[in-house]
C-alpha cells in the first residue's frame, strides 16, 4: 500500500472530471522541507513561523529570520511559500514570557500580539519581504477578527516596504497578503477580509475550538471537539463559497485538510487548495484522483445542510465509498 502511494508522488492532483487541486504542505521549520519534497507538495500552504521563536532564550533577529525564509523560498524553487506571521500566545508561548491571561486563547495572541509588539512584527515583516525576491512568498495573517486589524496590518506592511526602499533593498513589491479565518466572527463575515486581502486560509483547528467553545489543548473536553458539527461544516462552506464567488483563492490549513474522511466533502463544497502535514499528502492525493466532482457535489451539499448527526454519517459513508 505504501509503495503504491509513493508512486503517486509525481502525478498531478486532478479529479476525474479534470479539476486541478493544490496540495500544499504545512511546515514548522526549514528542516521539514525534505518530507515536503518526498511527498510531492505543490507548495507550502502554511509555514508556522512562530517555531523559529520557540524553545530559546532570545528572539531571532531580522537576519536570522531572513535566512530561514530565504532557505525555504529557494528550496521550493518558485512554488508558493505561504509564511504565517508569528502566531504566539495561547498554546505557543515564548520561553520566558509568563502567561498571565486567564483565558489565553481569547487573549493577546497571534495578530493581536503582533499589533501590540510592533517592533517585533516590523522585524519579521522586513525579513519576509527581503526573502520575497528568492521565490514566490506570500504573507498570511493569523487569527483576524475584524477589519481594523486588516487595515493596521496592511499599514505596517506598507511601512516595512518603505523602510526597505529607503535602505535600497529589493523585494517583491506585489507580495500577496492573506488572512486566516479561525474565529467564527470572521467566518460569518468573510466579505470584510476578501475586500482588502488577496486570499484566505481557513484554520479549522482554531475555528472548531472557538465555534464549539472547546479548548483544543484540554483533554477533559476533547470528546466535544467535533469537526463534523453542523455549525462547523456550515461555517467552512460559507467561507469557501464566498471566496469562490469573489474569485479569490481559499485554502484549508487545519487538520481537516489532511484527513481523508473530509477530502470528498471539501471538494464537493468547492475547495481546491488543501494544506496539511507532508505525511498526509499522498493519501489525500489518492482520494482526489478517485473523485468526480459532478458526482460528489449534490451529496456534499446535502451533508452540509443536514442537522441529523446519524443521517449525516450515513450520507458521508455514501460519499466516501
Ligand atoms: C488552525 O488553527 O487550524 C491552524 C492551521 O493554525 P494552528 O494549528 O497553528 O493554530
Ligand atoms: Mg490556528
Amino acid at each position: 500500500e505504501k509503495q503504491k502511494l509513493k508512486r503517486l508522488k509525481s502525478i498531478k492532483p486532478v479529479t476525474i472530471d479534470g479539476t486541478g487541486i493544490d496540495l500544499l504542505a504545512n511546515i514548522e521549520l526549514p528542516s521539514d522541507l525534505e518530507q515536503v519534497k518526498e511527498n510531492g507538495a505543490t507548495g507550502i500552504g502554511l509555514f508556522r513561523s512562530e517555531f523559529l521563536f520557540l524553545n530559546r532564550n532570545d528572539l531571532p533577529d531580522e537576519d536570522e529570520q531572513f535566512e530561514a525564509y530565504r532557505a525555504v523560498a529557494t528550496e521550493m524553487d518558485g512554488k508558493p511559500v505561504t509564511i504565517r506571521t508569528f502566531d504566539l500566545g495561547a498554546d505557543k508561548n515564548l520561553k520566558h514570557s509568563v502567561p498571565t491571561a486567564v483565558n489565553p486563547a481569547l487573549g493577546l495572541r497571534a495578530i493581536r500580539l503582533s499589533l501590540s509588539e510592533t517592533q517585533m512584527f516590523h522585524t519579521q515583516l522586513r525579513a519576509i519581504l527581503r526573502a520575497s525576491r528568492y521565490g514566490q512568498i506570500k504573507i498570511l495573517i493569523p487569527m483576524l477578527s475584524n477589519a481594523t486589524e486588516v487595515f493596521q496590518t496592511l499599514h505596517l506592511i506598507e511601512h516595512a516596504k518603505q523602510t526597505l526602499h529607503n535602505d535600497g533593498i529589493d523585494f517583491d513589491e506585489h507580495i500577496q497578503v492573506g488572512g486566516m479565518i479561525e474565529i467564527p466572527a470572521a467566518a460569518l463575515s468573510p466579505e470584510i477580509f476578501l475586500q482588502k486581502l488577496d486570499f484566505l486560509s481557513i484554520g479549522t483547528n482554531d475555528l472548531i475550538q472557538y465555534t464549539l467553545a472547546v479548548d483544543r489543548v484540554d483533554d477533559a473536553v476533547a470528546y466535544l471537539y467535533d469537526p463534523f458539527h453542523p455549525a462547523v461544516l456550515w461555517l467552512i462552506s460559507r467561507v469557501i463559497q464566498t471566496a469562490n464567488r469573489s474569485k479569490k483563492p481559499v485554502s484549508i490549513c487545519g487538520e481537516m485538510a489532511g484527513d481523508i474522511q473530509f477530502t470528498r466533502l471539501l471538494l464537493g463544497i468547492g475547495l481546491t487548495q488543501f494544506s496539511m502535514y507532508p505525511a498526509q499528502l499522498l493519501l489525500v492525493k489518492n482520494q482526489i484522483l478517485k473523485s468526480n466532482l459532478p458526482d460528489i457535489r449534490p451529496l456534499a451539499h446535502k451533508i452540509i445542510r443536514t442537522a441529523h448527526p446519524e443521517k449525516m454519517h450515513d450520507l458521508l459513508t455514501r460519499l466516501n465509498s
